[in-house]
């Protein structure tokens, strides 16, 4: 994560930046800002521009082994804290850190907007109590006390700090009062109303706002997302990025779904289906029919790129699973005949032909092309 991933809040960044030309690092750090903004994003790129080998006035440079290793959270010197599942005793709690740190990995790589319940959700326990326990407190205490593996900065990153069990946050009063030289704490909270005063009390108040809708909507379409739904999620997210994002993400399943019965049916020439498909497609509104054209053509589109040995974007392993299948199966000039004909349908609709008889023709014309 680089400050330049982050949409806007540019006073912010000058800020934090500004604090590190001058010397004036504090030593903890508190990122607050409510559940969805990049409040969590802002204290990675941070950690990254403090790391980083090669920085610039502005950024980190995202790709010396500082940032590559922050990026895969697997820096010696950087110690990560988040809400786990208790565990009764230090025996128990290695197992619990074991089994928790890879998902927790793939959380905040995938997620970093993430909200607390998308983490309980990711770490399979959301109907749990997690917690930041008091063993974890020992640990930050024992890290603390050790020198830096690499000699540079050493940063605690306590994600969630309001999971903190209370008696564990008294236990880091001193360490947080007198730290050791060169060593950081970036907690990070998406409940600043209910932390401990142990906690506001010795550490730095970076507020994290939420964006402009503006800047979630542009960023939006850097993901190739058209305009109009680019606006329409940014202004549903109310300047919680990762609300859009997750909203997204949940679109692009649907559609993928959708576009996976859709061909399925085409090919077991699954006549009822298609009908009732087209029906479906119909009632579902011009925008989200422009919108699961255009999807299909960007899945088919990314098959045909596997031909010519480019790298396809794919979003999600799911369909490239699919693609890597249906690839196989038909080969370059039905698919080629197929991207085409969807191209048709869309340019049909917005002549405003009718969506059924739109859609069931093509389907048809699939049906067709890929049994011949
Ligand atoms: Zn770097």
């Amino acid at each position: 994560m680089q400050f330049a991933d982050i949409p806007g809040l540019t006073d912010l960044k000058e800020q934090l930046i500004g604090a590190f030309k001058k010397g004036k690092v504090a030593h903890a750090q508190l990122f607050s800002g409510i559940s969805g903004t990049a409040t969590f994003p802002m204290a990675l790129a941070y950690a990254s521009y403090l790391m980083c080998q090669n920085r610039n006035d502005q950024d980190s440079c995202g790709s010396c082994t500082n940032c590559t290793r922050i990026q895969k959270s697997i820096h010696p010197d950087v110690h990560w804290y988040f809400p786990k599942i208790s565990a009764s005793d230090s025996g128990k709690y290695e197992k619990v850190l074991a089994e928790a740190l890879p998902l927790w990995r793939t959380f905040i790589a995938e997620s970093p907007y993430g909200s607390f319940d998308d983490w309980a959700l990711s770490y399979g326990q959301e109907n749990k109590n997690l917690q930041i326990s008091r063993e974890d407190s020992r640990q930050i205490l024992k890290n603390v006390s050790m020198r830096s593996v690499e000699g540079g900065y050493k940063i605690i990153f306590i994600w969630g700090v309001e999971f903190m069990h209370p008696s564990g946050a008294n236990a880091l009063l001193k360490v947080l009062e007198e730290p050791p030289e060169k060593t950081i704490y970036l907690m990070v909270t998406f409940g600043y109303d209910s932390l401990l005063q142990t906690i506001t009390s010795r550490s730095q108040l970076i507020n994290v706002p939420p964006n402009q809708m503006e800047e979630i909507r542009d960023h939006l379409i850097e993901k190739n997302i058209n305009e109009q739904q680019a606006m329409q999620l940014a202004k549903i997210s109310q300047g919680r990025i990762g609300v859009g994002l997750r909203l997204l993400q949940s679109e692009d399943e649907m559609a993928y779904h959708q576009f996976r019965d859709w061909m399925l049916a085409c090919w077991n020439r699954d006549l009822t289906s298609l009908v009732r498909g087209s029906e479906d497609f119909s009632k579902s509104g011009k925008a989200n029919q422009r919108g699961f054209l255009t999807y299909s053509m960007s899945l088919i589109r990314n098959s045909l790129l596997k031909f010519a040995g480019s790298q396809p974007t794919i979003i999600n392993e799911e369909e490239d699973t699919f693609i890597g299948k249906y690839t196989e199966k038909l080969g370059f000039e039905k698919l080629q005949f197929m991207y085409k004909l969807i191209n048709q349908a869309l340019l049909h609709l917005e002549r405003n032909s009718n969506p059924r008889i739109t859609h069931l023709n093509l389907s048809l014309a699939i049906v067709k092309r890929i049994n011949s």
